[in-house]
């Protein structure tokens, strides 16, 4: 509860991305269990992902208060395809420039939600709003009501504060080739990354202004809100804290809060498999001997990619859960002939969505191959699983950095190109990949730091923990 008599009314605003809305609603559901008033703000179709763990939230949890606000998103009048009201639509999209210029568009058209949360804002009095980084017009529309606004970015602190040391020096304009090493400036830890590692921001194009105005309006916010905890990350966090933003507050992570079955298998779509099944099947499976293959909610794997890692999965003799995001109209020319029957025993492929944080958690998953989405990658981290990362766009090359080289609980695949959709990786690295997390003494390794980590983020969350204790200030600041 909040120490004072006043009830904290706090406002949601997520970027409709599943890999945003996730762990948004984690954290009103944080929010609201800790005494406060949650609002969350989003469109129609989006408020279907939403609706169904709040009334299940609120049936358990009596009293406790958790609403949304339907906002409008026009898509045909903003030039998008009717009902593109969620990032993931673009994935059946499989030529890369046509997926650029779709979620540009897309990120942009978000600007006519500032009128509207203008309104919300007059009319509601939130004592303060939690918007995504992508909403950069949210800053002003949340001043013009003297409401705080915090910042959203839905990643951690490592890769915070590469993007900070490497937007100040811009060191990549200095190496000769895209492939060369360079160690960040600045950035605690010594740590070298490639020029074709880091995503071109594009400075002039309307995406790369569109950025800019998203870091300018952070300066002008009241702080941000971090989806981590300090004992994974302590250098950054200090160095995020002391250099980088004005204030900050980590309240992860946040997937944990989700313990029983239905909270688990319930997050982002319906799962296309049914759960309980899919947990039988695990039960089936020796302890840590599963390898569980996802790249996340919005990333589009070329087919040639996707033969190489059932070629990969099934040279490695091992059990596995792949994720496969289905396309329309796909016919499945990927998929070698006759592998299903060959792997029937030991591995099984999800086609779309996957109950992730169910498999995550069960004790027969031993390895995560991870895009390193940030919710990805806590989810892993709480599950105490070493890695295989395999970064593809976004910040992932800085997260993956943050498991292979800080946290040393993972290896890579061997990825360096960032691209919308993947760089190329032999079925001879994926195997690889896979047999040196799972099996000898540095796989044992890992997996004894990754389940000390897994630890540590239960502890931070229980009261007492760094996070628990984090957010406690945080409502207690915007509560007086
Ligand atoms: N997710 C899931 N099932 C799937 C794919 C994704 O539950 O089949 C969830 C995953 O657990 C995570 C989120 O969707 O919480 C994806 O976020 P992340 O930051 O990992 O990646 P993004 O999708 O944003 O690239």
């Amino acid at each position: 509860m909040t120490s004072n008599s006043h009830k904290l009314h706090v406002m949601f605003f997520p970027m409709m991305a599943h890999g945003h809305m996730i762990p948004t609603l984690d954290m009103a559901k944080l929010f609201s269990s800790r005494g406060a008033k949650s609002t969350i703000l989003t469109t129609p179709l989006n408020a279907k992902f939403l609706q169904k763990p709040i009334d299940k939230f609120k049936n358990l949890n009596p009293g406790l208060q958790i609403e949304i606000q339907i906002v409008d998103f026009p898509c045909v009048q903003l030039g998008l395809p009717e009902g593109c009201e969620n990032a993931d639509s673009f994935t059946a999209n499989n030529n890369s420039d046509e997926r650029r210029a779709m979620i540009s568009k897309f990120f942009l058209a978000t600007r006519f939600f500032k009128d509207q949360l203008e309104k919300l804002l007059e009319t509601m009095r939130p004592d303060c709003l939690i918007a995504d980084v992508f909403f950069p017009w949210a800053t002003e529309a949340a001043e013009k009501f003297h409401v705080p606004r915090l910042v959203f970015h839905g990643t951690g602190y490592f890769s915070l504060c590469a993007s900070y040391c490497i937007r100040l020096h811009n060191p990549q304009k200095r190496v000769a080739t895209s492939s060369e090493p360079f160690v960040i400036p600045d950035l605690p830890g010594n740590i070298a990354i490639t020029q074709g590692q880091i995503l071109d921001r594009g400075e002039d194009t309307e995406m790369g202004k569109f950025m800019n105005e998203a870091l300018e309006s952070e300066v002008k916010s009241s702080g941000v809100v971090v989806n981590s905890f300090y004992e994974l990350e302590p250098d950054y966090a200090d160095f995020y804290k002391s250099t980088v933003a004005k204030r900050a507050w980590q309240i992860g992570p946040l997937s944990v809060h989700n313990r029983g079955f239905e909270e688990k298998a319930e997050r982002g779509k319906k799962a296309s498999i049914d759960e309980a099944e899919c947990l039988k099947w695990l039960d089936s499976r020796k302890p840590d001997s599963v390898v569980y293959v996802s790249f996340g909610s919005v990333a589009s794997i070329k087919n040639e990619q996707l033969t190489e890692i059932a070629a990969g999965l099934e040279a490695s003799g091992t059990s596995f859960i792949w994720v496969v995001r289905k396309n329309t109209g796909d016919k499945e020319e990927w998929l070698p002939e006759g592998f299903e029957e060959r792997v029937k025993d030991r591995g099984m492929i999800i086609r779309g969505w996957a109950p992730q944080v169910l498999i995550l958690d069960h004790q027969a998953t031993g390895v995560f191959v991870t895009h390193c989405g940030w919710n990805s990658l806590l989810e892993g981290v709480a599950a105490g699983l070493p890695m295989v990362t395999w970064p593809i766009g976004a910040e992932q090359f800085y997260n993956e950095i943050l498991v292979t080289k800080v946290l040393r609980t993972g290896v890579s695949v061997g990825t360096n190109k960032h691209a919308i959709m993947g760089d190329f990786i032999s079925r001879e690295n994926v195997d690889k990949a896979v047999r040196e997390v799972l099996d000898g003494e540095e796989a044992e390794e890992m997996r004894s730091r990754a389940k000390k980590l897994a630890e540590m983020a239960k502890a931070a969350v229980e009261e007492g923990g760094s996070s628990y204790n984090d957010l406690s200030s945080f409502i207690e600041e915007f509560s007086s």
